[in-house]
């Protein structure tokens, strides 16, 4: 029998303490734990390598001849998925929630990383290692604010847990596949959402002040395929706001440095993807990466509606367009702004056109963020199949 060597460790930061991606650093929660070790290799904007993870993860790299490869990452299938009975407070029908505690009631795992909120607020994450459905379900719908869910890696060895399921975002996921083989797991199954625009607490209470009309009754929120955002109140009324109506000018702060730097919107590393942007409005998308997404989503396939993925539209000129507009903060007038909403939903990019439509306008944005801002890193933080996305247009100096 061979023995593994105990991982090395090193002592967490303290909660507040500058991180080592400064502020580019997503508090993804790696350097509150011993893990930190391992931060300059792991650490999603220290040390760019979705190229090595992806072929660890799945086998191979992404192929750079295949466009679909370029936006949606390595995959065997896509498709749209509903479920049939929706989770009641989900973010979308809890598809994601679903998988999980599936996957720990038949005992496929011991334990799910996941995130639910504090008491006194909503918003505030409150990172967990859930051994029971209600936890999981506790845990359902977005918290849009940077989210340390590693910060409860140490707890996973210290249970001594062999089979685990973490769900999370990109630069938490990078990190977590960085540092998998330190982790004394007999098998790892990953659960991943897109995620894109993501603030920190203080950013979020700035950008439901300057977009919603009742920013102390929101529950959630969406960047939906109608263009709009739709504000979910308390009561259950449904508020929407045109993007193109956006505060630009005043928001254009808000999201973190980490997000506006980052070329993962899709999760490339996730054995399973869940999220809506490729999928018809009301449905949810759902992308398989490997045999071991696969085998995840197969645990729910008798309570999910599904069909194929459709695409229409054609985003190029829309995204080019959008590329001064936002670069010079302009907001258009409101009436101007829902009549231009109108228009694009009846003739702009559906399906993976608008997934397609918002990987674009997001990493030309952020090209130009790090170009600007890091200009020294840009060459080894973006990605390939990043620069080949942006190539395709004409970007300001
Ligand atoms: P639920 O069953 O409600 O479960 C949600 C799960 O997400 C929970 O298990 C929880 O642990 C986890 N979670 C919540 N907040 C966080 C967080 N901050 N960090 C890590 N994990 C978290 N999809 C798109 O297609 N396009 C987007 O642009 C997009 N942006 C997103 C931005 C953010 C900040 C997040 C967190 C998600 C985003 N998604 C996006 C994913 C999408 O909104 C839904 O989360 C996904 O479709 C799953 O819905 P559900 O009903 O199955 O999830
Ligand atoms: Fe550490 Fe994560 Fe911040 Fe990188 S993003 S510095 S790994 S907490």
């Amino acid at each position: 029998m061979t023995s593994v060597a105990p991982h090395k460790k090193a002592k967490a930061l303290k909660p507040g303490s500058r991180r080592p991606a400064k502020e580019l650093c997503s508090e993804c929660g790696l350097c509150d734990t011993y893990y930190i070790h391992y931060v300059k290799e792991a650490c999603a904007f220290l040390n760019q390598q979705v190229a090595e993870l992806e072929a660890a993860a799945h086998g191979r790299s992404r192929n750079l001849e295949s466009q679909d490869d370029w936006y949606f990452g390595v995959h065997q299938e896509m498709m749209a998925a509903k479920k049939k009975q929706p989770i009641e407070g989900a973010q979308w029908t809890g598809i994601v929630s679903t998988i999980a505690c599936e996957m720990l009631t038949r005992g496929m795992v011991e334990g799910v990383v996941c995130v639910q909120n504090t008491k006194e607020d909503r918003f505030q994450p409150m990172p967990i290692l859930a051994t029971t459905p209600e936890q999981i379900l506790a845990a359902r719908v977005n918290k849009p604010t940077l989210s340390p869910n590693l910060s409860v890696l140490e707890q996973i060895e210290q249970s001594g847990m062999k089979r685990l399921l973490v769900i999370g975002v990109g630069c938490q996921i990078q990190a977590l596949r960085a540092v998998e083989k330190q982790l004394g797991l007999e098998k790892l199954y990953v659960l991943g959402t897109p995620c894109v625009d993501n603030v920190s607490r203080e950013g979020l209470q700035k950008f439901l002040e300057t977009t919603s009309k009742s920013p102390e009754t929101v529950v959630h929120y969406e960047f939906m395929q109608d263009f709009r955002v739709h504000f979910k109140h308390e009561d259950g009324s449904i508020e929407t706001v045109p993007f193109f109506g956006l505060k630009t000018n005043k928001l254009k702060d808000v999201f973190a440095p980490s997000c506006m730097s980052c070329f993962d919107y899709v999760n490339s590393l996730a054995d399973l993807v869940v999220g809506y942007m490729g999928a018809p409005f009301g449905w949810q998308w759902i992308v398989v990466r490997n045999d071991t997404g696969r085998e995840m989503l197969d645990l729910v396939r008798d309570q999910i509606e599904t069909q194929g993925v459709m695409s229409s539209g054609d985003r190029r000129q829309a995204v080019q367009n959008s590329i001064p507009a936002y670069d010079k903060g302009v907001t258009l007038p409101m009436w101007a702004a829902k009549l231009m909403g109108v228009v694009i939903e009846r003739i702009g990019p559906k399906g993976l056109e608008y997934a397609r439509f918002s990987i674009d306008s997001h990493y030309t944005r952020n090209y130009l963020f790090v170009k600007r801002n890091y200009p020294e890193k840009l060459a080894a933080h973006v990605p390939e199949y990043a620069k080949r996305i942006v190539g395709q247009y004409k970007l300001p100096e």
